[in-house]
């Protein structure tokens, strides 16, 4: 059941991502009901004569931008450039971790993670927990009290790592039903228990297979990487020769579904390409990370040509920045790259109804448009000609200058 809230009416400069193609309506003076549920009701262009003043002048609404792969336990370590990603990992991002053993550190942390989402206009995530239960359940519980929408996994570690991140496959299966059992469908499913084993290389046969169990038997999202790095890749080949290729690794241990989603995808071979898409599994797009850990160039446009759905990640701390607007411009610069340009609209459409989409939840988020939930943001622009939707758009995403981001509904809720 949902709290309800004052049923109310937002006025202003409306970016409406489209549901059947990638591309945003501009409505410049419109109207968003939104009822006593959180839901919108009716969104139109505002009729001659409107009494309803403009709610935050000088502001863009649109739905709130979906992260779809950041990991908590790195928030203080984002920005560190000690190498490419299994240096970077052993260097830089273990240590951090370990420390999440504190509940109190986990704690401040966390609430941390929920101001960075806020002051970022991102109000749905998909986030890498620590591999310690009770940090996870610290994420959790901040989330709810801000009023953010995410998915949260225990991240899944039994070899690999410093033996004090690594939890044996048994009891870490025993703390993920203990987190499902309070927090997964939590306040009419705005919180959700995803399955996140860390990587291929980090987990044990038995863990994969525990997990693949686990997600089938609660009909859990997954999420994990794949196919990020050269040297990762042939870890993986290594230690599972078994498996045809990486993403065999996932299939044969029940964890290439149609719940799934892939962080970076940036050297997937033609067979891995065509398994995922008959799985139904999403891509999360990392195009910052990618280029600072020097991972390479993911194919953005071919991903969306084959109809594979995308969502953007932040992938902090291998990437620098909570904001997706920077990410979207980051990832027009990594098409640009591959010789495929995918353009500010489509950006924006994949940083809001795309993420919507690749966490499955596209037929509840990612539209400002009736029957869908309130998740809205307010961002500050600035433009010659507000009327000039290219001229909009370019400033949303790449202006250097970040515009702040002046209100951020969940369910119509101002998310604190
Ligand atoms: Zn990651």
């Amino acid at each position: 059941m949902r709290k309800p809230i004052a049923p109310r009416t937002i006025r202003g400069r409306l970016l409406c991502p489209r549901v059947d193609t990638r591309t945003v309506d501009h409505l410049a003076d419109g109207l968003v009901e939104i009822d006593e549920q959180g839901v919108i009701a009716a969104v139109g262009p505002a009729p001659a004569g409107c009494a309803v003043p403009e709610t935050v002048p000088g502001t863009v609404w649109l739905p709130g931008f979906v992260d779809t792969h950041v990991h908590y336990p790195q928030l203080r370590v984002a920005g560190r450039s000690s190498g490419e990603l299994l240096t970077w990992l052993e260097r830089t991002v273990f240590a951090e971790e370990s420390r999440f053993a504190d509940k109190n550190y986990a704690t401040d942390v966390a609430a941390d993670l929920c101001r960075r989402f806020i002051a970022s206009g991102t109000t749905t995530a998909s986030i890498y927990g620590s591999s310690h239960p009770i940090a996870t359940a610290v994420l959790f519980a901040a989330l709810d009290r801000t009023g953010l929408r995410a998915q949260v996994g225990m991240t899944l570690m039994d070899r690999d790592a410093p033996p004090d991140l690594c939890l044996e496959a048994d009891a870490a299966l025993v703390a993920c039903e203990a987190l499902i059992a309070r927090w997964h469908g939590h306040d009419d499913d705005r919180l959700r228990f995803c399955v996140t084993p860390r990587f291929a290389l980090s987990c044990t046969p038995r863990l994969l297979e525990g997990a693949g169990r686990l997600a089938d038997r609660h009909d859990l999202p997954i999420q994990t990487h794949l196919s990020e790095n050269p040297g990762e890749i042939a870890a993986v080949a290594a230690r599972f020769p078994e498996a045809a290729h990486y993403l065999d690794v996932y299939a044969r241990h029940g964890l290439c579904t149609e719940r799934s989603l892939f962080g970076h995808c940036i050297h997937l071979s033609e067979p891995e390409w065509g398994a995922l898409h008959a799985a139904g599994a999403a891509v999360a797009h990392c195009p910052d990370s990618n280029f600072f850990l020097g991972s390479g160039v993911m194919p953005l446009r071919d991903t969306l040509t084959r109809g594979v759905r995308v969502g953007l990640g932040s992938d902090v701390g291998a990437g620098r920045t909570f904001s997706m607007r920077h990410i979207a411009a980051s990832a027009y610069d990594a098409s640009l790259l591959r010789g495929a340009r995918v353009g500010p609209e489509e950006l924006l459409w994949l940083a809001t109804a795309g993420g919507a989409n690749a966490l499955g939840l596209g037929d509840r988020i990612g539209h400002l448009a009736p029957g869908y939930d309130a998740d809205l943001v307010a961002v500050q622009v600035q433009v010659s000609d507000p009327a000039d939707t290219a001229e909009l758009l370019d400033a949303l995403l790449f202006s250097h200058a970040t515009e702040p981001v002046r209100n951020v509904l969940v369910r119509g809720r101002r998310a604190v």
